[in-house]
């Protein structure tokens, strides 16, 4: 029987342990009970709507409760709910892998699959790894990343993506890897402009790849847009130079579509816009529809060739219970077969262009900086307002500002941004970024 607001609050208080939210917030913020969700809509326990801005953590790119996602998973379920990939196979996921494999430039490919985005991430380090040393290359054991990269929680991904603030309780038992300067183009640290640009910002990188390639197994990257670290969007010519400096330098390029893979950047994968073809693609989140957790690795098939077991045993001894789920692999290829019929990437650019211009309003504040976009992202970073509170503190009365006005959104540090669901209307889109606007406008103005 559902429970009021206050009753399921007071057992959350006592059993939840919320992720990435600090302690005094678990504590005195009430938060929504969310009890269904509708296309863009998330509803409340206490009949509250909500447009999710945020798609759940960016995954619902179909919003929710799409039917056909729905009628899959309840099909799927009469038949078949778990059955392991070792030694068996089942059909949806033999036809996922089929369909997602139609999708890269180069079909010859294999699907690894797992169930979240970090431990997708994981395989691919370990792929990786085994890949050199099954040519004999035992000392290409390391990785290369971007500075505040974000790829996961596990201890490898977050080795990866090693941020002090957050992690430094772990910095001795995080395995050691090369940071590179990352490149940020509305905010160019080096004060370039796009016609001028030299990629200085990829100075460290190359100097990395030169000097460690040969310790060196894989560059791990966000392609296009390091979500977490603030959706901080960089040029296709960056992300083409990468992959010429993992060529040049026999580095696995391996890149990590989770949060901007499944048509988020108006493109079916980001790495696209760069016309590069990635050794290994980590996808999760959207792949779903954001419905249930399956996340894939898809490794080149020269890669996987390499892990013959005769005569000597290369096989990978790598496998998560639930990678390849019967129902999350109906999910996700009901959730492809969407994005087919009614083009759905399609759709995500040009409504990504419309966001985009309407986002412009944003630049009649002076207190927003770094306006950028790509595809179906939006964002901006809030500097310090003028009675002294910073970009932070105006980010977080925005969230609980515009909550008030029925839009969920989690501010980054300082950056506000919108990740809608690629299927929302103009309409609600259109409403959620004027709600935003006058969200920050009223922060702002409360300081005067
Ligand atoms: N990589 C990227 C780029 C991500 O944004 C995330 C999650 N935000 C992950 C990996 C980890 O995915 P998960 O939370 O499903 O483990």
């Amino acid at each position: 029987m559902p429970l009021a607001t206050d009753e399921y609050l007071n057992l959350d208080r006592k059993s939840i342990w919320h992720p990435f939210t600090r302690h005094s917030t678990a504590l005195h913020e009430s938060f929504p009970v969310i009890v269904k969700g509708e296309g863009p809509w998330l509803y409340d326990n206490d009949g509250n709507r909500y447009v999710d801005a945020i798609s759940s953590w960016w995954c619902c790119n179909l919003g929710h409760g799409h039917p056909r996602i729905v009628e899959a998973i309840r099909g799927q379920a009469e038949k078949l709910q778990h059955s392991i990939l070792a030694n068996l196979s089942h059909p949806a996921a033999i036809k996922l892998a089929t369909n997602l494999i139609g999708h890269f430039p180069d079909p010859g490919r294999r699907v690894l699959f797992a169930s979240d985005g970090s431990s997708a991430v994981e395989a691919a380090m370990r792929v990786a790894v085994q890949y050199w040393h099954n040519l004999g290359q035992t000392e290409k054991n390391r990785f290369a990343a971007l500075r505040e990269g974000y790829h996961g929680d596990t201890l490898g991904a977050m080795s990866l993506g090693f941020m002090p603030n957050f992690h430094a309780s772990y910095q001795d038992i995080v395995m050691p890897v090369y940071h590179a300067d990352r490149p940020f183009c509305a905010g160019c640290a080096w004060g370039e402009r796009p016609e001028t640009c030299e990629r200085q910002c990829l100075n460290s990188l190359r100097q990395i790849l030169r000097e460690h390639h040969s310790e060196l197994a894989g560059l791990v990257v966000e392609p296009h847009c390091q979500g977490a670290a603030g959706m901080r969007i960089y040029s296709p010519e960056c992300l083409w130079e990468m992959a010429e400096l993992c060529r040049q330098f026999e580095v696995l390029l391996i890149v990590d579509e989770i949060a901007v893979g499944m048509g988020r950047t108006g493109r079916m994968f980001s790495f696209e816009h760069a016309g590069v073809d990635p050794d290994i693609v980590c996808l999760g989140k959207g792949l779903t529809g954001g419905c249930l957790p399956v996340s894939a690795t898809v490794v080149k098939q020269g890669l996987f060739d390499t892990f013959t077991d005769e005569p000597v045993d290369h096989t990978l001894y790598h496998g998560h219970t639930f990678a390849g789920n019967p129902l999350g692999a109906a999910a996700a290829l009901a959730c492809l077969e969407v994005y087919a019929e009614d083009n759905i990437v399609e759709q995500a650019r040009r409504r990504g262009e419309l966001l985009n211009q309407e986002f412009q309003i944003f630049r009649e504040l002076e207190e927003v900086e770094n306006l950028r976009g790509l595809g179906m992202i939006a964002a901006f970073d809030l500097k310090a307002g003028k009675d002294g509170r910073s970009g932070v503190e105006l980010a977080r009365e925005v969230r609980l500002e515009v909550m008030k006005k029925e839009v969920l959104l989690r501010p980054l540090g300082n950056v506000l941004y919108l990740m809608l669901p690629l299927v929302v209307s103009e309409e609600v889109m259109q409403e959620t970024v004027q709600a935003l606007f006058n969200a920050v406008k009223s922060v702002i103005a409360a300081g005067d």
